[in-house]
């Protein structure tokens, strides 16, 4: 991956590539962001950059056999390292004996088609066995081992390490001193989505850098750029909080969002209809769902469409960015609910992700957010 295939973050890049240039190559840096906003993006960019045999204008040559390598995640001297747990390919190993090695295919599969994959798309990737993953003290152990040999290649090591914040302490305590003082010309590159989860004595030997969200017309071109239509593009990209990782996942769960819609409008006829029974019927089937990343995105699409019902009832419809099979059930209902009902739920469309995230039982937190809902439509 170049700089130039990375949509945004010109800043950024300018500075990954002056440190290369001037030689002053921080030997541990963290890369913290949201969920699939693009910091593995870019440190995969920043390794092929360091390892590219001929670089040019601030970026790789994207031709020469380590850019090839390193585009394909199989450059001899880059390692990855991310959580596991018993999966898909573990076998009978010990949970505490797995490292990411085990994986690293379905991890290089994962990246190389989207380098912008959500940590939810990884955890389905290995097919983990449970929800809880972390950094073992075997994968420390192992690391330690690699970097104790010489490059292969005669150039830099790299060390892209996916999550830090999910190192358990033993790990961390092995791992100090190679970072403190990586042996020469070896680079770890951490992307962390919760930095202040990241141990302390981890955090501090490493620069750290933020990746901010982008902007939703940044989001609507490279989504545009990877083929979707425009108005489909410019909707998720205002609703994904500037994680094209986030966009790309909700617009190929593009069944999902059908099934959303259809439960929304269900959903709202029964609460104008006071058929409170049928309501949490529908309840019932969002906290039924798979994954709890599936019931945030059904809370989110909700949040989305009141929002579009709100702009509509304000003469703003063409802020609305709606598919026209939204645009036409918000526009029903924009007639029937009173424009309060919109900005009422929306705190409670956010608890309700803030619940799901702290496991609170999924049953009781969607007949909550019902009962909310019967109580404040207020009708027009
Ligand atoms: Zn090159």
């Amino acid at each position: 991956m170049r700089f130039a295939d990375i949509t945004g973050y010109a800043a950024i890049k300018k500075a990954l590539a002056g440190m290369a240039d001037s030689g002053r190559v921080a030997h541990a840096m963290l890369l913290y962001e949201n969920d699939g906003c693009g910091a593995l993006a870019l440190a995969l960019a920043y390794a092929q950059y360091l390892a590219c045999e001929h670089p040019h204008d601030g970026d790789s040559c994207g031709h020469c056999p380590s850019c090839n390598r390193i585009a394909k995640l199989i450059h001899p001297d880059l390692h990855v390292v991310f959580p596991t747990n018993t999966g898909s390919k573990s076998g009978k190993t010990k949970a505490e004996n797995i490292v990411s090695d085990v994986y690293m295919e379905d991890f290089r599969v994962l990246a190389v088609e989207n380098p912008y994959f959500l940590e939810s798309q990884l955890m389905e990737a290995i097919g983990l066995e449970t929800k809880s993953w972390d950094v073992n003290v075997a994968e420390a152990k192992e690391l330690s081992r690699i970097l104790s040999l010489t490059s292969i290649e005669g150039g830099w090591k790299f060390v892209i390490f996916y999550l830090p914040e999910t190192l358990r302490l033993e790990a961390a305590n092995k791992l100090l001193k190679l970072v403190e003082e990586p042996p020469e010309k070896t680079l770890f590159l951490f992307i962390s989505h919760q930095p202040q989860k990241v141990l302390q004595t981890i955090f501090s030997r490493c620069q750290s850098l933020r990746i901010p969200p982008l902007s939703p017309q940044e989001v609507a071109t490279a989504l545009s750029a990877l083929g979707y239509e425009e108005a489909d593009a410019a909707e998720q990209a205002r609703v994904c909080g500037g994680s094209i990782g986030a966009a790309l996942y909700a617009l190929r769960s593009g069944d999902d969002t059908r099934q959303f819609e259809q439960w929304f409008s269900q959903l709202m006829e029964a609460l104008l209809d006071d058929r409170l029974v049928d309501a949490w019927a529908v309840g019932d089937q969002i906290a039924a769902l798979s994954s709890r990343e599936k019931q945030k995105a059904f809370c989110i699409f909700v949040s989305d469409m009141l929002r579009k019902i709100f702009l509509m009832q304000q003469d703003l419809e063409d802020l609305s960015y709606a598919t026209a099979s939204r645009k036409e059930l918000c526009r029903t209902l924009a007639g029937r609910v009173s424009p309060k009902f919109a900005s009422r739920m929306q705190t409670f469309l956010d608890k309700t992700v803030y619940y799901i995230d702290r496991n609170v039982n999924q049953k009781i937190l969607f007949t909550d957010l019902i009962d909310r809902m019967s109580i404040n439509i207020n009708r027009v």
